[in-house]
């Protein structure tokens, strides 16, 4: 694993690290070459994947690179080099010392709508270069908008998470990151398009102005939420002032009504200054009733319908998910989205109630208390969602962890929304860090656990066995030694019994 004085492709040397996702892990690093600062972006490796779909993704991963190393404007991060590092990609891209748009609301909340429409306008300024270079983002999210320290915007990630096939649901089901900024088509497991950018950069902006995406923050990363973003039912923005009519018109849930990025982009710098917006984008708003959207298209093509659903509609049951605990439960939820979405389900109303923050963390930190041991205790700390999932699932979900602990206290994120970060020892010894959000069901009683999305999650190996002590015994007869080992493995194997009871 790379770390601090690390160097990549004998010239990029690794200084800071500045941060990590759901793709990777990023670096501030120098060009010894150049001798200039860049970022470096080494993209994880794919959890579970068998030895060829690894070199796909491999494969994929420095092709998207290089596509993206094509485009060139000022708002958006350029890539400079795509490297490898033990078999993995390796991006290096341009270094902006900023904060991305997503740090800046959770440490300071919403913005006006005039500071979001000016975000907004450089962005759908990259989107639209982006887009005549013939690349498509496909993960346009508050994470992945930079601010500069200088107030200048810009993308990063482009093609990246095309390359690392980490947001689409794929036709093997496998989906990992948050769904929330998605568009409702590729939620349905559509193939991403410009027009789907269009959609979750107005997601995002959505977010900056009224302080949780279009579908609700109670259940982010979720099939709930997932559901939610399929069917295209959003919230009508409410505090977006200036910037409601060009937000409606980015996120209709058909693409053909969408905005071009430059159409957006003129609208975006209309609010940002005072201006009425383009007419062509305030004329078909009268068509789209106050209160609800019309998604029309098929979800994929299997022909199942998903019909126009008024605005705060209770969010149709979910099919169940279980706790990540390991990253293959990821694969596993979106497994059973699919299967969510093309059944469709009954009602259920969503969660409307608020608790007290420190209620709701003392529930999540005595929650992980109990695990991986007393599975059966946790378990009455779920609410009917994660419940669903069924008794046997979650228990063998735990069933590899050894140990948890928690390395970043359980802090309320928003309405009924609890982040925290857990640390999982797995049998073998690999670590497992990961940063949840969870959605909790409030109502009467104790808040209970409804929701859990894997926002980010960082696999470490286990080291590898100490080499064997020179003893002095080594040159003690054969059958001796033998005994010594078979009396090693009975007491070892004597300790897992005692574990396995205790599991
Ligand atoms: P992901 O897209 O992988 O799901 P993410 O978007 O949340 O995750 P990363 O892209 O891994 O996060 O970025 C991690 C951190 O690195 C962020 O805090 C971001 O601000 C910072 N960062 C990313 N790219 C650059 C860059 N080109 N210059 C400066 N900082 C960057």
């Amino acid at each position: 694993m790379s770390e601090v004085g690390t160097l990549l492709a004998g010239r990029y040397r690794l200084e800071r690290r500045l941060g990590s996702g759901g793709m990777g892990v990023v670096w501030l690093a120098t060009d010894e070459r150049l001798q200039r600062q860049v970022a470096v972006k080494e993209l994880h490796a794919v959890l579970g994947a068998d030895p060829a779909a690894a070199e796909e993704a491999r494969q994929r991963a420095m092709r998207e690179g290089r596509i993206a190393g094509r485009l060139n404007h000022p708002n958006a991060i350029a890539v400079h080099d795509v490297t490898e590092q033990d078999g993995l990609p390796v991006l290096v891209m341009e270094y902006l010392p900023s904060r991305s748009l997503a740090d800046v609301l959770n440490e300071q909340g919403p913005m006006a709508p005039e500071v979001v429409a000016r975000i907004g306008a450089q962005a759908a300024a990259a989107l639209a270069a982006a887009h005549e270079a013939g690349v498509v983002h496909r993960d346009i999210k508050p994470a992945n908008v930079l601010i500069g320290e200088d107030g200048t915007v810009k993308i990063t990630d482009f093609g990246i998470s095309h390359a690392a096939d980490d947001i689409s649901v794929t036709k093997t089901g496998v989906l990992s990151g948050t769904p929330a900024f998605l568009a409702p088509e590729i939620a349905r497991g559509q193939a991403p398009t410009p027009s789907s950018d269009v959609y979750s950069l107005g997601s995002t902006l959505y977010t900056a102005v009224e302080g949780e995406p279009p579908f609700g923050a109670d259940a982010e990363n979720s099939i709930a939420l997932l559901h939610q973003v399929a069917a295209g039912t959003i919230r009508r923005p409410r505090s977006a002032g200036p910037l409601t009519a060009v937000l409606n018109r980015m996120l209709e849930a058909d693409p053909a009504r969408r905005p071009a990025p430059a159409q957006a982009r003129e609208a975006l710098q209309a609010a940002a200054s005072g201006r009425p917006p383009a007419d062509d984008l305030t004329q078909p708003m009268a068509a789209i009733p106050p209160e609800t959207t019309a998604p029309t298209a098929a979800a994929g093509s299997q022909g199942t319908r998903l019909d126009n659903q008024p605005v705060e509609q209770p969010a149709r049951r979910r099919k169940p998910a279980v706790v990540a605990g390991v990253a293959a439960a990821v694969v596993l939820i979106a497994g059973i989205l699919l299967v969510s979405l093309l059944t469709g389900g009954q009602e259920q109303r969503p969660n409307r109630v608020a608790a007290t923050p420190a209620e709701m963390e003392r529930v999540v930190a005595d929650y992980y208390a109990l695990l991986p041991e007393h599975t059966g205790n946790a378990w009455n700390h779920l609410g009917p969602q994660l419940q669903a999932e069924g008794r046997a699932r979650y228990d063998s979900a735990w069933e590899p962890v050894r140990s948890v602990s928690i390395y970043s206290e359980p802090t309320t994120t928003g309405r009924n929304t609890v982040q925290v970060g857990v640390e999982l020892v797995l049998q073998d010894g690999t670590r497992v860090r990961e940063l949840h959000r969870l959605g909790m069901l409030v109502g009467r009683g104790t808040p209970r656990i409804n929701t859990d999305g894997v926002l980010s999650s960082e696999t470490t190996a286990p080291p590898p066995p100490p080499a064997p002590p020179q003893r002095e015994g080594d040159d003690e007869p054969e059958e001796k030694k033998d005994e010594e080992k078979g009396k090693g493995n009975s007491e070892r194997k004597g300790e897992e019994d005692k574990k396995g009871e205790n599991g």
